[in-house]
């Protein structure tokens, strides 16, 4: 049983009560973290505003080196926070080590870089010269959701800290471990005490307790759309500055040019990939009806083939969903869709394991076909590994079915024609499209949606200007 506590001004601090974080993949209780209140978000919000004034001045370039020592640090633990990840999330130990451990590293190493290239334009006029400077923002209120923990945590503190910002963050309480890992990295290498302080417990509670604290001045918050509208109500009317990345129903379309073999795998990755809980995983899958039977056909046998199991074994595609209470979401899902007139093709239910495996939270991949494309299970976030496909007639068709959300955060077409692939991905209304590819990252690029999907971008220059605030200082050249 591993004990976790806060991370508060360089020191750990249990907090009066606690809660249980779960295995996903068998049931049991795996750690003990604090349940935060008030009184622990408070202590982190003055440790982080103590700590304001020397990190803001100790200047960019140092800061960047702090980054990078947190990057050796977390490279030098790699294997242990792909464990860490595959047990408290239920994915397969091969996504973790490739996705998030990798990425947390990335993260920091890229801002740390990213940000001393990064500059800002100066402005000339006739009889002045404008300078545009950067400061910190203040205090930032990091909110991160369970499904790429660490990854998503490190998106989120290494612009924040490099730019001069301290840091209050709160991970989800279903996946503490590798933030507590991060905190033990921050205490080793002994960044200065209250820049990083991470605080464990629900969000309906530290978490709103962080967006309510008047000495927070940015709020980065990833996670649901219903959750984000909460967030929204309570930091716009104090003026936060606030980013939401939010969810989505992306659209995969597959055009009939496209080299089926070659594509299939990876549209099956898109759609359950971390048992389809990565926000941009294409759900709804529409398909040119000049090649739906081949598509589907060969599409459903290379689900069929995936195997599902103990997320620690390498011959496993799909582990557990991350609790109970979500796969009886996503079962939810896979009723209304039967009700909704929806064929299952394939999955649909728990798969038989063995103990101890049998105590998990596990749900076969499951493909519908026959539904609407305007239906709720069409329409509606699932988050889980449920994907329903469509077929459409013309491009022109599928351009509608994509748009018909009201999520905009990602898609992707597929075909053997790559400007036909852009022109049509130029009509999808999301944040981020992809061609012939999916989750094919360059952390330079803006990240983020539209409509319910969310608000703002992360990324490269994004995120450095989003955790900074710009300054214009206009000089007269003669008094
Ligand atoms: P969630 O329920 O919205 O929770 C996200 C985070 O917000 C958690 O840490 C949560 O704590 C906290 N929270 C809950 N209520 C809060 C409140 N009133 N004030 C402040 N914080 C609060 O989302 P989730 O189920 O963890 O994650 C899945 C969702 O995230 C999906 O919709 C997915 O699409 C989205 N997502 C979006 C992106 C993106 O980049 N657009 C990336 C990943 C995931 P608790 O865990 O204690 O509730």
């Amino acid at each position: 049983m591993i004990k976790i506590n806060n991370y508060i001004n360089g020191e750990f601090q249990p907090a009066k009560h606690f809660l249980e974080d779960l295995n996903p993949a068998t049931g049991e209780v795996i750690a003990k973290i604090p349940k935060s209140g008030l009184n622990e978000v408070e202590k982190a919000v003055n440790a982080a505003d103590e700590a304001r004034t020397l990190w803001s001045n100790i200047g960019l370039e140092e800061r960047a080196d702090w980054l990078h020592k947190i990057a050796d640090a977390l490279e030098a633990r790699s294997d242990e926070i792909a464990s860490l990840e595959s047990l408290d999330t239920g994915k397969p130990i091969a996504l973790a080590r490739a996705v998030d451990a990798s990425r947390s590293v990335a993260n920091f190493r890229f801002f740390a870089q990213f940000a001393k290239e990064f500059t800002v334009e100066d402005f000339e006029m006739d009889d002045a010269m404008n300078h545009v400077i950067l400061k910190p923002v203040g205090i930032a209120g990091l909110i991160t959701p369970w499904n790429l923990p660490l990854y998503l945590l490190s998106w989120k503190i290494a612009p924040a800290i490099v730019m001069g910002n301290t840091v209050v963050a709160k991970p989800s309480e279903l996946t503490p471990l590798t933030a507590n890992l991060l905190s033990e990295v921050i205490d080793e290498i002994g960044l200065p005490a209250g820049v990083v302080n991470i605080v464990h417990g629900f969000g309906s509670e530290a978490g709103q307790f962080i967006v309510e604290n008047s000495k927070v001045n940015l709020i980065s918050f990833t996670g649901g759309t219903t959750t984000g509208k909460m967030v929204a109500a309570t930091a716009a009317p104090m003026f936060k500055k606030l980013s939401l990345e939010l969810g989505g129903k992306n659209a995969t379309i597959v055009l009939e040019d496209t080299d089926l073999d070659k594509s299939i795998p990876e549209i099956v990755r898109s759609g359950f990939m971390n048992q389809g809980q990565v926000c941009l995983c294409g759900s709804r899958i529409l398909v040119s009806d000049k090649i739906w039977e081949e598509f589907v056909d060969k599409f459903v046998n290379h689900v069929k083939s995936m195997k599902v199991g103990d997320p620690s074994s390498s011959n496993s595609d799909l582990g557990a969903l991350i609790s109970s209470s979500h796969r009886d979401k996503v079962e939810s899902y896979i009723h209304l869709a039967q009700r909704e007139g929806g064929e299952i093709l394939c999955g649909g239910k728990s798969p038989n394991l063995s103990p101890p495996f049998d105590r998990g939270f596990f749900l076969e991949p499951t493909v519908i076909s026959g539904l609407s494309h305007m239906s709720r299970t069409a329409t509606e976030e699932i988050f889980g590994p449920v994907v329903t496909i469509h077929p459409f007639k013309s491009d022109k068709e599928a351009i509608e079915m994509a748009n018909c959300t009201d999520y905009g955060l990602a898609g992707s077409v597929w075909t053997g024609d790559a400007k036909r692939g852009k022109e049509l991905a130029e009509q999808i209304e999301t944040g981020m499209v992809w061609v012939n590819t999916w989750l094919h990252r360059d952390l330079r690029v803006p990240f983020g949606g539209i409509k319910n999907s969310g608000v703002g971008r992360e990324g490269g220059r994004w995120s450095l200007s989003f955790f900074s605030e710009a300054v214009n200082i206009c000089v007269k050249n003669k008094q």
